[in-house]
């Protein structure tokens, strides 16, 4: 039994030998098509089952794809977007902490910028772009 589990092991990696492999877009593809499978047991039961299993067999392909620069890339795209919707969030959760004490503006270079709330008006010195905001605090 020890052998033939070795050797099964043995067969899966010289299958996956120069291939992609599973990634964390992968990964929540799939979590995602188990949840859209377990919603579509209550609720738009077809539709759900078509999205579902196109999911799971987009993160096959993705997991057993050849064209690993091509899954990199994507893999790559998708850590940004997750990165954005971290930064975002963090950003919330801070302004949430900080709504007595301080108030966030956004330059125009796009920085975001945290100033000491009741001053009145007040020059805000960006230290990204050194552009100079006259704000309201
Ligand atoms: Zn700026």
């Amino acid at each position: 039994m020890r052998d033939f589990l070795g050797r099964l092991a043995m067969k899966y990696q010289a299958f996956m030998m120069g291939r992609y492999g599973q990634d964390k877009l992968s990964l929540h593809m799939c979590w995602l098509s188990l949840l859209i499978c377990f919603v579509s047991m209550f609720v738009w039961r077809i539709p759900l089952l078509l999205i579902y299993s196109l999911l799971l067999l987009l993160a096959l392909f993705r997991t057993f794809s050849r064209n690993i620069p091509k899954r990199q890339k994507e893999g790559l795209a998708y850590e940004r977007f997750l990165g954005k919707i971290k930064g975002f969030s963090a950003l919330q959760k801070n302004k949430w902490r900080d709504r007595k004490t301080h108030r966030y503006f956004k330059c125009t270079c796009g920085a975001v910028l945290r100033v000491p709330k009741g001053k009145g008006f007040i020059i805000i010195h960006c230290p990204k772009c050194k552009n100079d905001l006259t704000k309201k605090t």
